[in-house]
């Protein structure tokens, strides 16, 4: 019906953000019944430490197929959806519990120096018990503290400051590590790794990406190698897709890398099969 109004119509804006509310309120509703139907999934990325090239550990990953599209919806089209609804607080337990009940079942393989890495958005701070359901599900499947990391996003060191550090400084005490994620990309204030337990940073794919050959890029990733090495602080590389680019991060000292290079996250029985081929890795 808009169409008929011509192109720079103000119908068209109108009609447009009606279908965008549509296909919101279609949309999560979808990811309710989803988590009712358990049609999520955790695939793991492996991670490398690049002094031996062996897999240290995985990042998981949330995926979910819609059946009725036969499709998977990657986390960028559901995970901000889920974070504005709540939803992110029940997906997000799922999330831990799902990858210490994986990564148990890696241990007892004999792989049992794999730890996890599992994200956790901002949103799931504000809730009190999240820390004990950290606790709770590493010791459910008798994990150590030490085999499990959360990775947070810049945005959790400026908002809610008072809880969130109270949070992580619980998180380190009990031996838990802790990671920001996407590092780089959001705040501009390098103050927070003063003040907050950090101790591992991810440098973001973007800045990744085009090195060596950007040499802006090459300055900023060798500053961030700089100043975690001062700070004492363990540094992943994200993103890492070709021979270039681990050339430069291991000759510049970078001590972890993730990409696809490596591999892609790939589902539990996949990740299981190359732990068990490359009994070399471990
Ligand atoms: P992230 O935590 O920064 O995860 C890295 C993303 O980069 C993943 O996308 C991964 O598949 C992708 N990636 C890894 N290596 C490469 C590479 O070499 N090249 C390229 N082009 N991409 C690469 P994915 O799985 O689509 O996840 C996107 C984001 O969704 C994650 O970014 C994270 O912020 C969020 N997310 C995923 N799973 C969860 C979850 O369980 N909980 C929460 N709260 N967020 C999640
Ligand atoms: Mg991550
Ligand atoms: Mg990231
Ligand atoms: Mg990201």
């Amino acid at each position: 019906k808009a169409k008929s109004h011509g192109k720079n119509s103000i119908q068209i804006f109108d009609d447009s953000l009606e279908t965008a509310i549509i296909k919101k309120v279609n949309l999560l509703k979808k990811l309710n019944a989803a988590y009712e139907a358990q049609a999520f999934e955790l695939h793991y990325q492996p991670k490398i430490d690049l002094t031996t090239d062996r897999i240290t550990g995985v990042e998981a990953l949330i995926r979910w197929y819609d059946e009725e599209t036969e499709r998977w919806i990657p986390p960028q089209e559901f995970i901000p959806l889920a974070e504005e609804s709540g939803l992110i607080i029940p997906i997000g337990e799922w999330v831990i519990e799902e990858a210490c009940r994986q990564l148990g079942i890696w241990h007892q393989l004999g792989f049992i120096q794999l730890h996890v890495a599992i994200n956790v958005s901002g949103k799931q701070l504000k809730q009190k018990r999240l820390f004990q359901t950290i606790v709770n599900s590493y010791k459910a499947h008798k994990l150590r503290p030490q085999h499990i990391e959360i990775e947070l996003t810049e945005e959790v060191f400026i908002e809610n400051i008072e809880q969130n550090e109270t949070f992580m400084r619980s998180l380190v005490e009990q031996g838990i590590s802790l990671s920001i994620d996407d590092f780089g990309i959001g705040y501009s204030s390098l103050a927070y790794l003063r003040n907050f337990p950090v101790d591992t940073l991810k440098i973001d794919r973007s800045f990744i990406k085009d090195i060596p050959i950007n040499d802006n890029d090459v300055s900023i990733v060798r500053a961030m190698l700089d100043l975690a090495e001062n700070m004492n602080l363990k540094v992943v590389a994200e993103g890492v897709e070709n021979k270039m680019q681990i050339g430069f991060l291991k000759e510049h000292y970078c001590h972890y890398a993730q990409g696809f290079w490596y591999s892609k996250p790939l589902s539990a029985s996949e990740l299981t099969d190359k732990l068990i081929r490359n009994h070399s890795w471990m």
